[in-house]
C-alpha cells in the first residue's frame, strides 16, 4: 500500500490539525501557515495528487468541495468576500500532493495573485 499523504494522516488523526468540518467525502481544517484571517483547506478523503489527475467521474466530488467551501465561508463570516484556489503543480506553488482547495478570506485580496 502507498504511504499515506500528510493530509490522509490528518484525516486519520495521526497528525493534529484544527479540523472544522468533515463528511464521507472530504475534510476541512485550518492551514498551519495562514495567508489570511480565514485560511482553510478542503481536502477530498481520496488522495488524488493534483488537479491534473481528476477525471469526469470526479466532477461530483469537485463540485462538493465548492459547496463545502461556500458553507464554511458562511460559517466563518466571510460570505461575499473570499477566494478559492487549487494550486496545480510545483510551478503553481503546490507543496502537498494531495488535492486541496484553499479557502481564503477576511482581508482584501489583490489581483493578480502572483
Ligand atoms: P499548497 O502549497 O497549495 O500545496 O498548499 C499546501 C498547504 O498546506 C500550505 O498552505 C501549507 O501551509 C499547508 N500545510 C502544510 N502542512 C500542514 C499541516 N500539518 N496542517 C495544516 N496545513 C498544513
Amino acid at each position: 500500500m502507498a504511504e499515506k499523504t500528510l493530509f490522509q494522516k490528518i484525516a486519520d488523526r495521526e497528525i493534529p490539525a484544527d479540523i472544522v468540518y468533515e463528511d464521507d467525502q472530504c475534510i476541512a481544517f485550518r492551514d498551519i501557515n495562514p495567508q489570511a484571517p480565514t485560511h482553510l483547506l478542503i481536502v477530498p478523503r481520496r488522495p488524488i495528487p493534483t488537479l491534473d489527475d481528476i477525471t469526469e467521474e470526479d466532477a461530483p466530488l469537485i463540485g462538493h468541495l465548492f459547496v463545502v467551501a461556500r458553507r464554511l465561508a458562511a460559517q466563518e463570516g466571510i460570505a461575499g468576500g473570499y477566494r478559492t484556489v487549487f494550486n496545480c503543480g510545483a510551478a503553481a506553488g503546490q507543496s502537498v500532493f494531495h488535492l486541496h482547495l484553499h479557502l481564503l478570506g477576511g482581508r482584501p485580496m489583490q489581483w493578480p495573485p502572483g
